[in-house]
């Protein structure tokens, strides 16, 4: 895990503490009893909630499945996050994950609080009649604790556009007459999905670093030039300079990251190397991720791993191992594959000047500290890979209103979403000593203590 979403919360309030223009009207003991509250709400969830799924199995066994719901806090809004099938899950971890979610929507100012799900098994082991009756019973089992206005939950690891389409139909039979269309998002467009949700992720990820590395740094470079700040004398050297990328995963989210970067105006990118749980594909003139895409869609999403599938694809590159990928001499490197993939057996070996986390919690927290060390700019994934929840609030208000957005009307209002945040967060980082999750995790707390502090609910 990274480091652990508790302790950098702890972080983020001590450096609040010091900084006079937060709340500057608590002062002494009053300010220190504040602190203490947010510190204690921010570090526990509100409810923790879990059962046992009855199952019958199709061969006639009947087993007991633990599934979780944690909801963090709601005081921007309805809990919202992801439900996550798979067998390593466990309560710590949703708790972890509905943290995030809390602080990944403060930070978006996207107006839900974080919750997530978690049901212990490997959907692979089942067949989809179980599958299908596993949603159900999730639904029925906390069918007083979801909905459009109390928690909406997603997909997540394991599930997808199907699983929400069942949860919502369960969902609506237990509650007849009421809305459902903001129940559950990530679901198809046919029973009130949003265009631009499955894409979202990546296109954000992308965004995130295009952003930074022109736009931000076009609009800002004297300024940023004048601020004696190691992070940002490091972008200030990637200015107009051609780009070397490696991606890490090439499914839903790597390989929008790859078209992104493929086909942008506005940086001259070559991705030079792309790895999935198979291979790396390397090559100095860099890689057709047009024709790699069309290879994927036909070959259950995998990159071709030999010569033979190489020739098959009409691709010219060199495969070499996996993890390869990770320490390869790039400008930037995107992980959007799993947690945990820099961590310090192989953090010395890092060459980007430039890490992109497309994934959750790809580098562990004493990578994530060396890396920073060493002034390598991190975007986390706090930051980078907000897309899916932004557009799932798109998706959400959509289902209200019954009035549906065009696909080009979603990515603009995404960019723009996440424009605003960058434009907090951005010269921040470029002028103090915080890391950048460092400094998305500080305007989180920030914006969450604000709003409970003039609720009221400090005391
Ligand atoms: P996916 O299942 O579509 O793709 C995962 C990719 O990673 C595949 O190409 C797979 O082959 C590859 N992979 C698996 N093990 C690997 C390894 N050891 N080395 C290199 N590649 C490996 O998943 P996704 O939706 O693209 O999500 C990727 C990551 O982003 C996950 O960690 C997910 O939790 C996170 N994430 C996804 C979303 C979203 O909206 N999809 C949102 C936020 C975060």
């Amino acid at each position: 895990m990274t480091k652990n979403t508790g302790s950098i919360v702890h972080e983020s309030l001590d450096a609040l503490f010091e900084d006079s223009t937060f709340l500057p009207e608590l002062q002494n003991e009053e300010r220190e009893k504040a602190l203490r509250s947010i510190r204690s709400i921010l570090s526990t969830p509100n409810h923790v909630y879990k059962s046992f799924l009855r199952l019958p199995l199709n061969n006639g066994e009947i087993v007991r499945i633990p599934a979780f719901r944690v909801q963090h806090n709601n005081i921007l809004g309805a809990y919202k996050g992801g439900i996550r099938f798979h067998e390593t899950v466990n309560e710590d971890e949703v708790i972890n994950l509905a943290t995030l979610m809390t602080l990944k929507n403060a930070v978006h100012d996207v107006p839900f609080g974080g919750a997530k799900g978690g049901v212990i098994i490997n959907p692979r082991n089942f067949e989809n009649e179980e599958l299908n009756l596993i949603c159900k019973k999730y639904v029925r089992y906390f069918s007083d604790i979801i909905g459009p206005d109390k928690d909406i939950p997603a997909p997540d690891m394991g599930t997808s556009e199907r699983e929400m389409d069942w949860m919502m139909a369960e969902y609506k039979s237990i509650h007849p007459g009421e809305s459902y269309l903001g129940s559950f998002t990530g679901k198809s467009i046919v029973n009130g999905g949003s265009l631009g949700r499955k894409t979202a992720t990546g296109k954000g990820v992308y965004y995130s670093f295009r952003y930074m590395l022109y736009d931000f740094l076009n609009q800002n470079k004297d300024w940023l030039g004048s601020q004696n700040n190691q992070y940002a004398n490091k972008l200030i050297a990637l200015k107009n300079k051609p780009l070397n990328i490696a991606i890490q995963g090439f499914g839903n989210v790597g390989s929008i990251i790859a078209s992104e970067a493929f086909r942008c105006q506005y940086l001259e990118n070559k991705i030079i190397a792309i790895s999935d749980r198979n291979v790396t594909l390397f090559h100095s003139g860099g890689l057709d991720i047009t024709k790699l895409i069309n290879y994927t869609q036909g070959n259950y999403g995998d990159l071709p791993k030999n010569e033979k599938e190489l020739e098959k694809a009409n691709i010219s590159a060199k495969i070499m191992p996996r993890d390869d990928l990770l320490t390869l001499d790039v400008d930037v490197l995107f992980l959007a594959a799993l947690e945990d993939q820099i961590h310090i057996n192989n953090m010395n070996n890092i060459k980007a000047k430039v890490i992109v986390e497309g994934a959750n919690s790809p580098i562990t927290g004493k990578a994530d500290l060396f890396l920073n060390k060493k002034k390598k700019i991190i975007i986390p994934d706090i930051l980078a890979n907000a897309g899916g929840v932004i557009v799932s609030y798109f998706e959400w208000m959509q289902g209200r209103d019954t009035k549906f957005y065009t696909e080009d009307e979603v990515n603009n209002q995404l960019f723009e979403k996440m424009k605003k945040t960058f434009e907090i967060v951005y010269p921040k980082y470029f002028s103090d000593h915080f890391s950048l999750r460092e400094n998305c995790y500080i305007q989180a707390v920030m914006k969450l203590s604000i709003v409970l502090y003039k609720q009221g609910k400090l005391y």
